[in-house]
């Protein structure tokens, strides 16, 4: 085990945030794991679990050892003729085994496809994209506790996923490190096109992204003779693809234009709530979530207090979204919270909504 310190972390965030970690080892089996741990309960020294750093907000100067989890590896559990049972290992790449389950002709991760990040990580806020989440697919999770270091076997209702939540963001924070994650994908399921992004490029046949050269259905798929549409010959496979291109044409990417995503997540509120801003706002844009409440998209508010496309101490609210705050000029941690906190107070004034940051704080 190679632990090393005073280590820069501004490549292993996705806000290249220039922060400064005081231990870090990268662990790839088991046994590298429990060494890294062991250490450092002797030591006494906190532990932040990292995968691909694209949902953390990482401070000038963390105290503590990062272990950054690269376990791979991927296992069939079980085969039915109508199902796959899969278990990835927590370092896999998520992009990755969404292409490979695709291609495989199964069923169940289209929607999430281009998820920058791991699969260890997909379980902690339920990763959630156009209209799917991880908990649609979902079986159980191994995890090791960072103090008995007893694995331990998460069970969906265990896991107690919500939106973009977990137990692992609170009664269970930062008590374990996932080390598998296991997933029934369907042979044959209708696909989930119900976003307008998706119905757009399957529908009108519209936009940039439509000429996207990975398409592989053809027009008669969405518009045949009796100009209807026909979601059962849309693949997973096209699905997939269509996600791809939407989200390569309207995110940043990262690799650019650093962020972590969504920075806000989106407000669930009560009916009352819905129906007295709706007499202030009558635009608003609101989705049912059950009979008493309903989601409203914080990039909606943001943007509608003109917040969207600007720059703010080198920090900007990205132009076509403005949920992502991006960092070009890789600032600290501090200033992004900052920035971050201006827009909450905002909104909060305006909405009387208390706007909650998605990606964790290290440090
Ligand atoms: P990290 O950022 O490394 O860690 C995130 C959290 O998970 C931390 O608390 C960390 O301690 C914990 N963690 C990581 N690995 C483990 C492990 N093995 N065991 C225990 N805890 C662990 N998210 C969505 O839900 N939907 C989206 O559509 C989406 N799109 C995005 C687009 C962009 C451009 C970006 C930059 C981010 C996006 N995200 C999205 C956010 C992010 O990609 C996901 O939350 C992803 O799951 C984070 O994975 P990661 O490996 O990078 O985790
Ligand atoms: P979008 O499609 O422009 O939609 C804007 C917002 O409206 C989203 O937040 C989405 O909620 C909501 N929405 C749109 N259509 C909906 C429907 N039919 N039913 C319920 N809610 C609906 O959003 P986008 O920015 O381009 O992102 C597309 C998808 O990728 C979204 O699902 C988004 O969550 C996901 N994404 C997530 C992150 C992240 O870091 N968490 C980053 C980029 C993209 P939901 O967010 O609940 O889906």
């Amino acid at each position: 085990m190679n632990i090393a310190t005073n280590v820069n972390l501004q490549s292993f965030n996705t806000l290249s945030i220039p922060s400064t970690a005081s231990h870090f080892v990268e662990v790839r089996d088991l046994d590298e794991l429990t060494a890294a741990l062991n250490w450092a309960n002797t030591q006494g020294v906190m532990v932040f679990v990292l995968g691909g750093g694209s949902n953390i907000i990482a401070k000038d100067q963390v105290r503590g050892l990062i272990i950054k989890v690269s376990l791979r590896g991927i296992s069939v559990i079980k085969e039915t003729e109508q199902s796959c049972t899969l278990s990835y290992g927590a370092g896999e790449v998520w992009h990755e085994i969404v292409e490979r389950s695709v291609s495989q002709g199964l069923s169940g991760l289209e929607n999430l496809a281009y998820i920058p990040g791991t699969v260890g990580a997909a379980p902690i806020q339920n990763i959630g994209a156009y209209g799917v989440e991880l908990a649609d697919v979902f079986v159980e999770l191994t995890a090791l506790n960072k103090n008995t270091l007893e694995e331990v076997t998460f069970t969906k209702d265990d896991c107690r996923f919500g939106y973009r939540d977990s137990v692992f963001k609170n009664e269970l924070r930062d008590q374990f490190v996932i080390l598998s994650v296991t997933v029934e994908l369907q042979r044959q399921a209708d696909v989930c096109i119900s976003y307008p992004a998706l119905q757009t490029y399957f529908l009108e046949g519209k936009g940039a992204v439509i000429n996207s050269p990975e398409m592989t259905h053809s027009k008669d798929q969405y518009s045949g003779q009796d100009n209807k549409w026909h979601p059962a010959k849309i693949s997973s496979m096209d699905v997939m693809h269509a996600v791809t291109a939407i989200r390569k044409s309207k995110l940043p990417d990262p690799k650019i234009t650093p962020n972590a995503g969504s920075f806000f997540k989106n407000p669930v509120v009560d009916n009352k709530l819905v129906q007295e801003l709706q007499k202030a706002w009558p635009d608003i844009v609101i989705f049912p979530v059950d009979s008493g409440r309903k989601k409203i998209p914080a990039g909606w508010l943001i943007d509608r207090l003109g917040w969207k496309g600007r720059e703010v101490n080198g920090i900007v609210i990205h132009p076509d979204q403005a949920l992502v705050l991006t960092n070009p000029n890789s600032k600290c941690a501090a200033i992004i919270l900052e920035v971050a906190d201006a827009i909450i107070k905002d909104v909060y004034q305006h909405f009387g909504i208390k706007l909650e940051i998605e990606p964790q704080v290290f440090g």
